[in-house]
């Protein structure tokens, strides 16, 4: 596997792949890899001729520093993680290399952008979609892998992409799970013992939900879901919302005829977890 630094070297290698005919598979992390990341890179391997990832912490997508500041980073892991899951090219720039200049873009999402995450954490899909346009641009990839568990930059990725008319394929890919149930996240490892007990919480209350619904309006699901969930001394429901898949506004009736999805965020302790299940 070789590992790049700069942006140059690593767009002219796969300039000069794709220019002999290979596929270009991409993968983007922010690294501290998990079987979540794995998933994504064995599905890259296995569809494209060059499978390639990103390891960088990208600070414009973070709105609180502290959580820049915290966010783990264990680089030497991360390259024999993507070695063993079959990477060929891994890019790993430092912050100077990306954001040579201060990227002053501002993209608008319209609602895409206005709920849940997007309300509660300012600027974060502008960041987003900041690095990922960049990633773009430099890879030049035929199909980019993007994990369901961060639904809402899955479907803000594929609107940018839509608008934007680049020559990519969003790959969408399951959440991969902990035995318990808790959606994998890199944030996972910064949470205290407690939450961590009480985290599995979250994604057993969907997985419920999801078999109780039909008896229950969509409001009596939603309030539920967050009761059950903030019994839990140690969690705390930032929102729960239920949604459809393509413009993510809120779903009033299960008679609707969107594909629904139910996303959610909790605060445990410091470290803030998002999961969703579909309807
Ligand atoms: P991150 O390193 O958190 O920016 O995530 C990089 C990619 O991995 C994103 O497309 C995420 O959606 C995806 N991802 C993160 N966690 C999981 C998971 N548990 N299952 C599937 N994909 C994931």
């Amino acid at each position: 596997m070789q590992i790049l630094q700069s942006k140059k070297q690593f767009s002219d290698l796969l300039n000069n792949l794709r220019l002999q005919g290979n596929s270009i598979g991409f993968v983007p992390t922010m690294g501290a890899l998990h079987e979540g990341h794995i998933s994504l890179m064995k599905k890259c391997r296995s569809e494209n001729n060059i499978a390639t990832a990103s390891i960088f912490v990208n600070p414009t997508q973070f709105n609180d520093r502290n959580d820049l500041k915290n966010y783990p980073r264990m680089p030497e892991k991360d390259i024999e993680i993507l070695k063993n899951a079959g990477c060929d090219i891994v890019f790993t720039p430092e912050v100077e290399e990306m954001y040579p200049v201060p990227d002053n873009r501002v993209f608008n999402f319209g609602y895409l952008e206005s709920v849940m995450e997007g309300k509660h954490r300012p600027g974060h899909f502008n960041g987003v979609a900041q690095i990922v346009t960049k990633l773009f641009d430099i890879v030049g990839p035929h199909n980019s892998y993007f994990g369901e568990k961060d639904f809402q930059q899955l479907t803000i990725i594929k609107h940018l992409v839509l608008t934007l008319n680049l020559p990519v394929k969003v790959v969408p890919c399951s959440i991969v799970r902990e035995p318990d149930g808790l959606a994998m996240s890199s944030r996972n490892l910064l949470l205290g013992k407690e939450e961590r007990k009480a985290a599995p919480l979250i994604s057993k209350t969907l997985f419920k939900a999801t078999d109780i619904y039909k008896e229950y309006s969509v409001s009596e699901i939603k309030n539920w879901v967050i009761n059950q969930i903030d019994e839990s001394n140690f969690l705390k429901t930032e929102y729960f919302e239920i949604v459809d898949d393509i413009e993510l506004k809120p779903i009033l009736s299960w008679e609707e005829k969107n594909n629904k999805v139910g996303c959610i965020a909790v605060k445990a302790g410091h470290i803030r977890l998002i999961d969703n299940v579909r309807f």
